[in-house]
């Protein structure tokens, strides 16, 4: 456990990293601004003041770390293929790089048989261009940014030509925009997938409710899908995470279209929202796996087990500055429900601010339980 781990920003997935590495006294170098989420919660590694898309700051964590890792794809990967002649980074750069940008992602995946929802880019940020794209994929379609896009922030849903004046604007000044078909899915899925320097393993299928394009809410094992489906969802993630170079987590989102029909929504090249149920819920965490995969320790498809049934509650920022900590005040009422907050300071409407597991030997068990925290996040909203 001698390796020195260096991450590539710390929020709330570079924290969670580094409670898993605390244990194994592995040490993280984290490279954010000052008191990140990460670095409040390490005294092991050596942490390095700066944005994650600084060269210079890159270089420096490199330095003093063995392994290079990113807890968000919006890095500067220019610097990381530099970098990786000289320490080792994981996933690829190459990776990282494709990823980043949501079409070229798309295109990635589509071109290796993956299935994902038909998408064109648009070559400017005009109607004529809109007029196109809505002929290739139809209407409604969603409009999304290809890049730097993150809980819904990008997307533009489109139903109508009336629509494409207001798209262009929302997402106003970006350029590099793609048009996707609109996916008329059943309930979102999501799996996690840990390519490893031999195997490409997974844990269990996860079904994500989102509200406003964010991630509310997660129920492992997903309800009301068969077994066979299940099981086809984790095959299409491996499938495409397959795809890509590099060891490390990846965060499989996926539609499953009324006609049964899987489709790749996004990859994540690292820990995601969907997985954190997995702290509480499996054998080994995301996390752990995560660290597993870049050092090249033991692991294997039977460590990902789930143990138990489990549901996830995101705490989003409020009206209220503090909303978020009656929330998490409110779950501590019932210790069965797992606690953890982030750390962020100052809340903003929709901001995660930490998030609520709850485990239990059944479903309706574990979802009972964390209903009364489902009602007061629904009694805050106007
Ligand atoms: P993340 O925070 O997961 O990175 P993101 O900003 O990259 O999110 P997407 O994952 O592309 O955004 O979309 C967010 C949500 O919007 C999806 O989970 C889904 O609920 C909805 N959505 C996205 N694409 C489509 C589509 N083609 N058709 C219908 N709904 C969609
Ligand atoms: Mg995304
Ligand atoms: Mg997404």
């Amino acid at each position: 456990m001698d390796k020195r781990v260096g991450v590539l920003g710390g929020g709330q997935l570079g924290a969670m990293l580094v409670e898993a590495a605390n244990q194994l006294r592995i040490p993280v170098n984290v490279l954010d601004v000052g008191h990140s989420s990460a670095k409040q919660i390490s005294s092991i590694g050596t942490h390095i003041e700066g944005s994650f898309k600084d060269p210079e700051a890159i270089k420096k964590l490199a330095d003093i770390s063995d392994v290079v890792t990113v807890e968000i794809e919006h890095v500067d990967t220019t610097i990381l293929e530099k970098i990786a002649g000289t320490v080792d980074v994981q996933p690829s750069w190459k990776t990282i790089r494709k990823i980043q940008d949501k079409y070229a992602q798309k295109q990635h995946l589509h071109e290796r048989g993956v299935a994902t929802a038909e998408s064109v880019a648009l070559k400017t940020a005009s109607m004529e261009e809109m007029e196109k794209a809505s002929r290739d994929v139809g209407l409604p379609l969603m409009l999304k940014s290809r890049r730097e896009a993150y809980d819904g922030r990008g997307n533009y849903p489109v139903r109508t030509k009336d629509d494409f004046n207001l798209a262009l604007e929302a997402l106003g000044g970006n350029k590099d925009l793609y048009a996707e078909k609109w996916a008329n899915f059943r309930v979102e899925l999501a799996v996690m997938v840990v390519k490893t320097k031999d195997d490409v393993l997974s844990f269990p299928t996860t079904e994500t409710v989102h509200e406003n394009s964010i991630c509310k809410l997660t129920y492992t094992p997903a309800r009301g899908v068969s077994e066979a489906i299940s099981q086809k969802a984790q095959e299409l993630a491996r499938k495409a995470v397959a795809c890509f170079d590099g060891k490390g987590v990846f965060g499989v989102e996926m539609f499953l279209l009324e006609d049964d029909t899987l489709l790749v929504n996004e990859i994540a090249p690292r820990p995601h929202n969907s997985g954190h149920y997995t702290i509480e819920a499996c054998r080994v965490s995301q996390y752990e796996a995560h660290l597993s995969a870049i050092l090249d320790l033991p692991l294997q498809q039977e460590d990902l087990q789930l143990r138990e049934p489990a549901v996830m509650l995101n705490i989003l920022g409020g009206e209220a500055k503090d909303s978020h900590l009656k929330i998490a005040q409110a779950a501590l009422k019932d210790r069965w429900l797992k606690v953890h907050l982030y750390g962020k300071g100052q809340a903003r409407k929709g901001r995660k601010m930490g998030h609520v597991t709850v485990c239990a030997p059944t479903m309706s068990e574990a979802e009972r339980r964390m209903q009364p925290l489902i009602d007061l996040v629904d009694e805050g909203k106007p």
